[in-house]
């Protein structure tokens, strides 16, 4: 173990495969983190327990408990620790049952070890974020959230309050997968129930202003994800 793997930060890799989890532990910890690698979902919280991570891999298959209710019980005890689910169910519905459960993203095996170091590496960056009027500048886009002010190239852009909003919204969690449903609770402070067309005007239009600077992908069946190119 290296001395950055001793001071990095911590990452909890939940996975009962015994390839597949000695294989991102190495990459892990080739990349400075501390691992703690469990097997089962009951040592898994054990081990949260002990001691809190920075961050989650959460594998959905496992042999004691099922991914997604291990995730659901992890985000009622610590709604700020980012969980990004492993899984081998690239269905549409266990995507969206994973980000439900208060996964934060998720990656589908097989997957690039490349893919899931970066989107490891923005969970925890996103997880340092502590002022709520810092601006975010992502590329060419700078947000200041303190005077509702968004700029391309210095350019202000003309957004409505409820645009700003979802912008802020995405820049905060650039990388994320996003569901509708998320967006609709957490910018408008509307349930599910409410219709999710609200949700695809504003990204139209929002996407209009904002050109090529970020992009605003859309994952079918799920939602969106916010790209800077
Ligand atoms: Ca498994």
């Amino acid at each position: 173990m290296t001395a950055s793997a001793r001071t990095g930060r911590l990452v909890l890799l939940v996975e009962d495969d015994a390839s597949i989890g000695r294989a991102m532990t190495d990459a892990l910890e080739s990349h400075g983190h501390r691992v703690t690698w469990c097997r089962s979902g009951s040592s898994a919280t054990t081990s949260v327990e002990a001691e809190l991570p920075d961050l989650v891999l959460l594998d959905a298959g496992l042999p004691d408990i099922d991914g997604f209710t291990l995730c659901r019980w992890l985000r009622e005890q610590h709604a700020d620790l980012p969980i990004v689910l492993v899984t081998a169910r690239d269905s549409d519905i266990d995507i969206v049952v994973g980000l439900d459960a208060g996964a934060n993203d998720y990656v589908t095996k097989p997957f690039s070890t490349n893919v899931l170091l970066a989107r490891v590496r923005a969970h925890l960056r996103s997880s340092d974020a502590v002022d709520p009027d810092a601006a975010i500048s992502l590329r060419t886009l700078r947000i200041e959230p303190g005077s509702y002010v968004a700029t391309i190239d210095g350019q202000p852009l003309d957004l409505r309050r409820r645009e700003f909003e979802l912008l802020l919204y995405f820049a905060r969690n650039a990388g994320r997968a996003l569901t509708r449903e998320q967006l609709l609770s957490d910018v408008w402070d509307l349930h599910w129930e409410s219709s999710t067309k609200t949700v695809d005007m504003h990204i139209v239009s929002l996407r209009r202003k904002l050109g090529d600077a970020v992009e605003i992908v859309t994952i079918r069946g799920v939602g969106y994800r916010l790209v800077v190119p």
